[in-house]
């Protein structure tokens, strides 16, 4: 059998974790089969489908990588297949018109309700003849069998089993016209061959429907998996229209997508005590069979751990990359400073996100004009005016300008001038970042290069003489 899998996103909200784990498990389920994966959009609820939302899916799914090999199909340009496949449901009297009301099936609901019944549809144009009514207002149900169990294996959960005297008679269209997603994805799922079906709990309730409708038109039942949800830190269950943070928002706090896939994949999924996996690995040893049943719950820290662990371990090209497009985004030109492979190599170890290295560099490739208020205050004396001034005599005739002549000047003038070697760094420090915190000052100021550093030492002079 060729494995084919789906990702089929309804646009009505961001593309959370929740859904790209559904997306990830798929994808990686059919890589690792060497079959292919769909992306389809369910976008028959047109009051709620958003052309944001589809973009919002599109371009996570494209910066995560996870390419499809169908699609994107959109439900919306299959409303043909779907009315053919209603006529034949209908044709075989596996469908009819129900012309009830809303208001008469309220006061059925009330009724049951007032009885401690589970309310339900009870069937009342189940099997009347109807079809010459059709200038009012109807809704076309599937007529669920009556007797016996729908039973199917899931891969996570194991049997699960309905009695069909529990499910009453879907709309699969309604009074507008438009099939309904319960249908449409048993039409889809057929159509497209999908061989597993791979989505969260949530649509357990809808597998026993879909099941019957695809008896009825003698398809092939898929192999479902349903994923336990997965709640945020508070405990809560991830929704789309609460509490989940759209993809890209971890696009935009610098986040990698080697380490928010490698994050995900283990939300609910585990291979012995394996935490770090790469996409090839990921490939390799994903399987069904061990998806836990129970839910999991986010973790930030866990996540900043391993995108720091990316960032350090990943090729600095490859950083350097991904950091190029980050800046950019936050209109910091890259021209204006150092090559920023060596900015990555020295700043990496430091930081957990692209997001703060981009902060923290700014310096190399913009001018500032405000230096740190405790900086100043602790370290901005007139000693320091003394320091920086050596320091710009002796540098302007450094004549090789490298890491190691710039550490022995430094080492130089703590004698000379007969202050810490800590006191020198940190009015350098101060001087070319604006702040106290960096990476060893003696790189920064090589990577700087000689004509902005002697500018940033006078500004620091002329700031201190004004204070
Ligand atoms: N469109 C459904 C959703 O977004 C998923 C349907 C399915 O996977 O069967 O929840």
């Amino acid at each position: 059998m060729k494995v084919k899998t789906r990702f089929a996103p309804s646009p009505t909200g961001n593309l959370h974790i929740g859904s790209i784990r559904t997306a990830l498990y798929s994808w990686l389920f059919a890589r690792h089969h060497g079959g292919k994966f769909v992306l389809r959009i369910e976008d028959t609820d047109l009051s709620r489908s958003k052309a944001i939302s589809i973009n919002s899916i599109i371009n996570g799914l494209k910066w995560l990588g996870l390419n499809w090999d169908e699609g994107p199909y959109f439900q919306t340009k299959r409303l043909n297949r779907y009315k053919e496949v209603i006529n034949v449901l209908l044709e075989k009297r596996d469908a009819y018109i129900c012309i009830c009301s809303s208001q008469e099936l309220e006061e059925i609901r009330i009724n049951q309700i007032k009885k401690g019944d589970k309310p339900r549809y009870p069937g009342t144009c189940r099997n009347l003849q109807i079809e010459n009514r059709l200038n009012q207002n109807y809704v076309i149900r599937f007529k669920n069998p009556l007797f016996g169990r729908v039973a199917f294996q899931d891969k996570i959960r194991g049997e699960i089993i309905f009695d069909n005297a529990e499910l009453d008679d879907l709309i699969i269209q309604r009074s507008n016209g438009m099939p309904t997603y319960n249908f449409c994805v048993v039409i889809d799922d057929l159509d497209m061959k999908i061989t597993h079906v791979i989505r969260g709990e949530d649509h357990i309730n809808n597998t026993p429907r879909q099941i019957n409708i695809l008896n009825s038109l003698g398809g092939k039942i898929p192999i479902y998996a349903h994923l336990s949800m997965i709640l945020d830190e508070e405990g809560h269950k991830i929704s789309k229209r609460k509490n989940a943070i759209n993809i890209i928002d971890y696009h935009k706090n610098g986040f990698l997508p080697e380490a928010l896939l490698n994050y995900i994949i283990r939300l609910g999924w585990s291979c012995g005590d394996k935490e770090i996996f790469n996409i090839s690995e990921m490939k390799e040893l994903f399987n069904l069979k061990f998806i836990s049943k129970s839910p999991s719950t986010i973790n930030m820290k866990k996540l900043l751990w391993l995108n720091k662990h990316y960032i350090n371990n990943l090729s600095l090209n490859h950083i350097s990359n991904l950091l190029k497009d980050y800046m950019k985004n936050q209109n910091i030109n890259i021209k204006n400073g150092p090559d920023l492979e060596s900015v990555v190599k020295i700043l990496r170890s430091r930081f957990n996100t692209l997001k703060e290295i981009t902060e923290s560099c700014r310096y190399f490739y913009e001018e500032f004009d405000v230096f740190n208020k405790i900086a100043v205050e602790k370290h901005f004396t007139i000693k320091s005016v003394h320091i920086l001034e050596e320091f710009y005599e002796r540098m302007k005739k450094l004549s090789v300008w490298d890491n190691y002549n710039i550490l022995t000047m430094i080492n130089d003038i703590s004698k000379d001038v007969k202050v810490t070697k800590k006191d020198v760094n940190m009015v350098l420090r101060i001087s070319m970042t604006g702040n106290m915190y960096s990476p060893s000052i003696s790189s920064i100021i090589d990577l700087i290069g000689r004509e902005r550093v002697l500018s940033r030492i006078k500004k620091a002079i002329n700031y201190i003489k004004n204070l």
